[in-house]
């Protein structure tokens, strides 16, 4: 990210968008009233709907896990993985700030277990437990989550989640891309694993865009981890209906080239795990 030159600038959610006009938002209007924006790890919102969020009449953000995993690899120079989390989580707000959304949700905080990065999959019913309070509360018109495209477990495991929200409450889900490995390993970044025609594209210009770096900026502790991505660019689509009980593509995903320890299988096998128990409780 080092190559882009960013400079912090206020949005005021009060000021008329200058080029609110020149951009046909039509078949995004479903994702523009009261949408929850459910996503797994702080950054993710901004990779994924920066601009957009800027769009969104009554925005509200969820974090589904606390962001600090469990390998001191990542939190070591923070002293302990508590606090890597609350640096994560004060990032986060400061981002968020920048574009004037107010609702932020951790949901880490409000499970009766902690979220723990990289371990959603281990935890959806306590997740979904405190999402569903979430719904109650705020009763969205909308949900907008991440891709079931193998990227990263949690980002797959929210996907699961609102699939699930979005089936009790009969609430439209959408989906963007972060990244997934192409058939030969290669990083694809802001793709869908399968595209047809179905995306909606959102180009980030102008007051939007300089908000958007002022994001990206306030991510300090994630500057050389962020994946090189469009930060011109968002794509949408309303959700596929997926088959989660089986690896979200057949190549290798990019946790497997990762070598992290969670077999795709393993995940899968949890979301076909709650799945049977909430149809169970459902009879
Ligand atoms: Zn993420």
């Amino acid at each position: 990210m080092g190559h882009l030159q960013w400079s912090i600038t206020r949005y005021d959610r009060a000021l008329p968008h200058a080029n609110a006009l020149s951009m046909d938002l039509a078949p995004l209007q479903p994702l523009l009233t009261r949408t929850l924006v459910i996503v797994a790890h702080p950054d993710d919102e901004t990779i994924s709907c920066g601009g957009l969020l800027q769009r969104i009449q009554e925005p509200c953000v969820v974090f589904a896990t606390d962001g600090a995993p469990e390998d001191a690899y990542f939190w070591k120079k923070y002293g302990s993985r508590e606090n890597y989390a609350a640096l994560r989580e004060e990032e986060a707000r400061a981002a968020l700030k920048q574009v004037g959304v107010e609702d932020v949700e951790f949901l880490s905080r409000q499970s009766e277990s902690p979220l723990v990065d990289q371990r959603l999959y281990a935890s959806l019913p306590a997740a979904f437990s405190a999402l569903f309070a979430i719904v109650e509360k705020w009763r969205p018109d909308c949900l907008l989550t991440l891709a079931y495209e193998g990227g990263h477990p949690d980002h797959d495991s929210v996907s699961f989640l609102s699939a699930q929200l979005g089936r009790r409450y009969s609430l439209p889900v959408w989906e963007a891309p972060l990244y997934h490995r192409s058939p030969n390993g290669d990083g694809v970044y802001q793709r869908f694993v399968e595209e047809r025609g179905e995306v909606v594209e959102f180009e980030v210009k102008g007051k939007e865009l300089e908000a958007k770096k002022g994001m990206l900026k306030c991510y300090k502790s994630q500057f050389d981890a962020l994946p090189s991505f469009n930060v011109e660019l968002e794509r949408f689509r309303p959700q596929v209906a997926y088959d989660y009980s089986r690896r979200p593509h057949q190549g290798k995903l990019n946790y497997e080239v990762w070598q992290w320890r969670m077999s795709p299988e393993e995940v899968s096998a949890a979301f076909v795990d709650f799945s049977t128990a909430a149809a169970a409780m459902e009879r």
